[in-house]
């Protein structure tokens, strides 16, 4: 017998419109199945998927070619995932092959059957040691309780509004804990934002959960990882055996087929929106899964998701307001930190009042230099990494711009180099102006290197209890890029071997340090008055973090503070942020946002085009705009004119934008999805001339 299979493999990002290919097999093989097939002039892995052979697809029977082989021991790919890829596809406006093959591990799309099935064996888990001690966790705060009666109850998908050191990582461990003790074979999703937060998550599930369930049963899932462990970590996840995944992002789409559970910690974060390739925001695919999965596993058993925050974002937030109103979400709250410990006071100073060009104020410094005499730590935190964000010369006005970019190259004293952030051009420090020659080039502005040395000079003197001298310390990417660097600098600061830590939102993400009773942010004025209107948003976020990090020792905590500089004190920003008021900033946003007609009281769509010029870049938009006009398809929605992007030029590229929006949801992805082919046209023809690439964003976060 001779067949035609649809099968997907990885085709490039714009041949969205030709789907699965076919293939003749000399056996039916299920959907979901991997195999490898021939493509040009290679062999490579495909998914036998379900879509029925369509007459674009279809190809005459004599000219398909042959399934080359099976991926024997590997069970398919089941329903639900292969829907959830299929929906995210095409959501977001991607090939279905670019989304399916990008979710497997890459050693999968490289190994010969016979290699993975070498890995399947090797791959065989630990049994658990019943002599492991069952750490069974400390007795819940009545909140907690509260919130997991709820949980355990509804189902869901919810919000669990969290105060900073409320416990939340407690409340989701211990869902879990309920799941796999109920269920033999369930599992469970565990997704934070970024790769730092990965081992210290998996240290504590690995303390709750390696000794009832075996060490096999927690695996991480991440871009740090090498191929080899993240294959091992998919394989477990595919065939069942690791009960716990942990992951970033990416484990949104890996394959779990008895997945009952899904957390989705500090759920406002914008790492969960992917910045390249088919930009999906796992928190809303999580969302998303967790409705197909339960639909798939039947009546009695769902799949639960759980967001949980301190700062949700406006949308989740939006979505979890009353039933009554409208939400769709429920919200579990805990307001209160654990134990006795309170959050810490905020206080505003106003910068005006402080003599001019004041970086760190007296009262500032005079509170720090008591943390350090006391042994207490302290954070000071800047959102600019490097010493100086511009070299200047004093006699002709010379900036230290890129040559490649419109953006001015960052000045790094400790390598003595400027380096450019957007394209990466480093060069030496040049020793006098290349413009006019004079030696007098200085730097303007500051970032986190620099603070480290003007905080050394300032608090120099100062001495710790034991008599010895003050120890400030740098946190930030060029601190940390080193592997096991960062882990190493943490476990400083755990250690209390460091007094003042200095750093980027690095510090404010997370880390559960315990003898910091003081947070400062030195300059957040900028995002007040951002043309992005999440800009605000996200510095609350920021800034509520980062006081989270002070007083979580319920010992220090009545000391903890969180203080701000500000030339604004008396915005509703900072209002609510002193009384810690999540929900009054909330409202007052989204009041704005109502008025405005932005999300999420609208959907947004961001197309992007990039070449050699803007009038190319901004021309392929505007061709666009004009077809979708012509053409009729832009009913409910909104295309605003072409613009350049913020930073308009990287690597000698123009970028420009264009922004699309709908009060409907449906409406928007209606329009995106007919526009595509137009777009894809345009590009073949004479108005994609010169023009290197484009792409769709769906629900972007920068606009
Ligand atoms: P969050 O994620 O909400 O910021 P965590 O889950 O990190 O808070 O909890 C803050 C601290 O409180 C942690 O050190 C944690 O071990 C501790 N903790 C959590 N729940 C309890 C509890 N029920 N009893 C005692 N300590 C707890
Ligand atoms: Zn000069
Ligand atoms: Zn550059």
């Amino acid at each position: 017998m001779n067949i035609s299979l649809s099968v997907v493999v990885q085709t490039p990002a714009h041949s969205a419109l030709a789907g699965p290919l076919s293939y003749r097999s000399e056996l039916p093989l299920a959907p979901g199945t991997l195999v490898r097939v021939p493509l040009g002039k290679r062999e490579t892995l495909g998914i036998v998927w379900d879509a029925p052979v369509t007459p674009q697809t279809a190809v005459a029977w004599e000219n398909l070619r042959s399934v080359a082989g099976v991926l024997q021991g590997i069970e398919p790919l089941n329903a639900s995932w292969r829907s959830l890829v299929g929906f995210a596809a095409s959501y977001y406006q991607r090939s279905l092959g670019e989304v399916a093959l990008a979710a497997l591990p890459p050693s999968l799309r490289e190994l010969n059957p016979e290699q993975v099935v070498r890995r399947l064996k090797r791959g065989s888990t630990r049994p658990a040691h019943a002599h492991d001690a069952w750490v069974a966790g400390p007795p819940l705060t009545p909140q907690q309780s509260e919130a997991l009666r709820r949980f355990g109850s509804e189902r869901g998908p919810f919000l669990l509004f969290g105060a900073t050191g409320s416990g939340k990582t407690e409340v989701y461990m211990r869902a879990v804990q309920d799941l796999l003790a109920r269920d033999p074979s369930a599992q469970a999703l565990v997704m934070v934002p970024e790769i730092n937060l990965t081992p210290q998550l998996e240290a504590r599930f690995l303390a709750r959960f390696a000794g009832p369930h075996g060490e096999g049963a927690v695996v991480s899932m991440h871009s740090g990882m090498t191929p080899a462990q993240r294959l091992k970590s998919w394989l477990a996840a595919h065939q069942g055996t690791a009960r716990i995944v942990l992951g970033t992002r990416m484990a949104v789409l890996a394959s779990m087929p008895r997945l009952q559970l899904i957390v989705v910690d500090e759920e406002h974060d914008p790492s969960y929106k992917s910045q390249e390739g088919a930009r999906y925001s796992a928190r809303d695919l999580a969302v998303y899964r967790g409705r197909l999965e339960s639909v798939a596993q039947g009546e009695d058993r769902v799949c639960r998701v759980l967001l949980g925050s301190a700062t949700p974002s406006l949308e989740s937030w939006h979505h979890s307001r009353d039933l009554r109103e409208g939400g769709r979400y429920l919200r579990l709250s805990m307001p209160s930190r654990v134990g006795v410990a309170t959050l810490p006071a905020v206080r505003l100073l106003d910068m005006n009042l402080q003599p001019r060009k004041t970086v760190l104020s007296p009262p500032l410094l005079e509170a720090v230099a008591q943390r350090i005499a006391r042994g207490e730590q302290s954070m000071i935190f800047l959102n600019r990494r490097g010493y100086a964000p511009v070299l200047r010369c004093a006699s002709c006005d010379w900036k230290s711009e890129c040559p490649h970019c419109s953006a001015y190259r960052v000045f790094h004293k400790i390598d003595r180099t400027l380096r450019c952030h957007h394209c990466g051009l480093t060069e030496r420090v040049p020793r006098a102006c290349p413009q006019c020659g004079d030696l007098d080039i200085a730097p303007v502005g500051r970032g986190t290197e620099r603070m480290e040395e003007h905080l050394g000079e300032l608090l120099g003197s100062i001495r710790r209890p034991d008599g010895s001298p003050v120890r400030i310390a740098r946190m930030d990417a060029d601190s940390t890029r080193l592997k096991g660097s960062l882990e190493a600098q943490l476990a400083q600061v755990h250690a209390g071997e460091v007094d003042v830590l200095v750093g980027t939102q690095m510090i404010a993400k997370g880390h559960d340090f315990r003898h910091v009773t003081l947070v400062a942010a030195v300059n957040p004025d900028g995002a007040l008055f951002s043309s992005d209107f999440r800009a605000p948003e996200r510095l609350f976020a920021l800034l509520m973090q980062a006081a989270g990090r002070s007083g979580r020792d319920a010992a220090h905590s009545e000391v903890s503070e969180m203080w701000i500089q500000t030339f604004h004190p008396q915005h509703p920003l900072f209002v609510a942020l002193r009384r810690h008021d999540f929900a009054a900033f909330a409202t007052q946003q989204l009041q704005e946002r109502s008025q405005a007609g932005m999300p999420p009281y609208s959907f947004q769509a961001l197309v992007r085009a990039e070449a050699r010029s803007q009038e190319v870049a901004q021309g392929f938009l505007q061709a666009a705009s004009a077809a979708a006009r012509e053409l009729g398809q832009a009913g409910h929605v909104t295309l605003y004119p072409p613009v350049p992007m913020s930073v308009q030029r990287v690597a000698n590229i123009e970028r420009a934008q264009m922004l699309v929006e709908s009060p409907s949801r449906a409406a928007l992805q209606r329009f995106l999805g007919q526009w595509h082919a137009t777009l894809h046209a345009l590009r073949q023809g004479p108005e994609g001339k010169g023009l290197i690439r484009w792409a769709v964003d769906v629900d972007p976060l920068t606009i």
